[in-house]
């Protein structure tokens, strides 16, 4: 019998949990010969690209960008500038998860491989929904949710690695577009100081599509014009800053992880629905 064709492949997202995952794999599995791909939207923030440039440092392997051909722009224009949202996710599908199908059906499935792809869904969180295969020879494996990998082992594996977490995690939990709008108005207030130009790109895009009948605003509820009004910021930062006492009031320190009680974005707003492709 023909010894059968496998390969195994781990998307990265520039997050901090598939970041998690390729550190893990690399040091508890070094026997599979893992081929790494980020699928680059165009509009990703640059934090990303230093933390995966580190982290190729780390694993001394390259990490293979997958260029979606068409960018967010042409999209946009495909979809009658309507612009993405919670609803109507098309960029991930058009940014994400069609060029990674195409590239996997073009190099692997069509030459007779079965394909492994490491998701990093943690113990502690629930397989909602995220990218199942159609294919039987290409199988999805969860090895964090095998393992028992939770958040504070996620954090652990990050620091033990001297990578620890992406720079962008100070102010913003995902990783993803810049304009994501899965992010909260504190992370938009975020972006604005910190990224002003991709800020200012996001509110253009933004004007555009309501101009041309966009029944969505990035943000929900209001436009990016509205929330970046002096006022507006003042009443964001103050929800935040209230959300973060009450939490650090009941912040209960693990003697042995003094580290693994982070509070981050997702505890003080509650984990919000998220994109598998874009955020892990
Ligand atoms: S990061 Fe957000 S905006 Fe970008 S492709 Fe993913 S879901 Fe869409």
């Amino acid at each position: 019998m023909p010894e059968e064709k496998v390969k195994h492949v781990l998307g990265l997202s520039g997050g901090k949990d598939s970041s998690a995952l390729a550190i893990y794999m690399s040091q508890n599995h070094p026997e599979l010969d893992i081929e790494y791909f980020f699928t680059d939207t165009g509009e990703e923030l640059e934090e990303v690209y230093s933390y995966l440039a580190m982290l190729e440092g780390f694993m001394g392997k390259q990490i293979k960008n997958l260029d979606p051909n068409r960018d967010f722009k042409f999209w946009l224009t495909q979809y009658k500038n309507f612009l993405p949202s919670a609803q109507t996710r098309w960029c991930t599908r058009m940014l994400k998860l069609k060029p990674f199908e195409a590239w996997v059906k073009k190099e692997f499935l069509d030459k007779g491989y079965t394909v492994y792809s490491y998701v990093a869904i943690r113990a502690d969180e629930e397989y909602r929904e995220g990218y199942t295969s159609k294919n039987d020879k290409l199988i999805i494996k969860l090895p964090f949710r095998d393992d028992g990998v939770d958040k504070p082992t996620v954090m652990e594996i990050l620091e033990n690695s001297g990578l620890g977490l992406p720079a962008y995690y100070e102010w913003r939990s995902r990783s993803g577009c810049t304009f994501c709008f899965f992010q909260r108005k504190i992370e938009w207030v975020g972006l604005m100081e910190r990224h002003p130009e991709a800020f200012e790109s996001a509110k253009a895009l933004e004007k555009d599509a309501l101009e041309h009948g966009s029944p969505f605003t990035w943000s929900e509820g209001e436009s990016l014009d509205e929330l970046s009004k002096p006022e507006r910021i003042a009443e964001i930062k103050a929800d935040h800053q209230k959300r973060l006492d009450r939490a650090m009031a009941k912040k209960i320190i693990d003697p042995l992880r003094p580290d693994s009680g982070l509070i981050d974005i997702d505890d003080l707003y509650g984990q919000q629905k998220m994109c598998l492709a874009c955020h892990k």
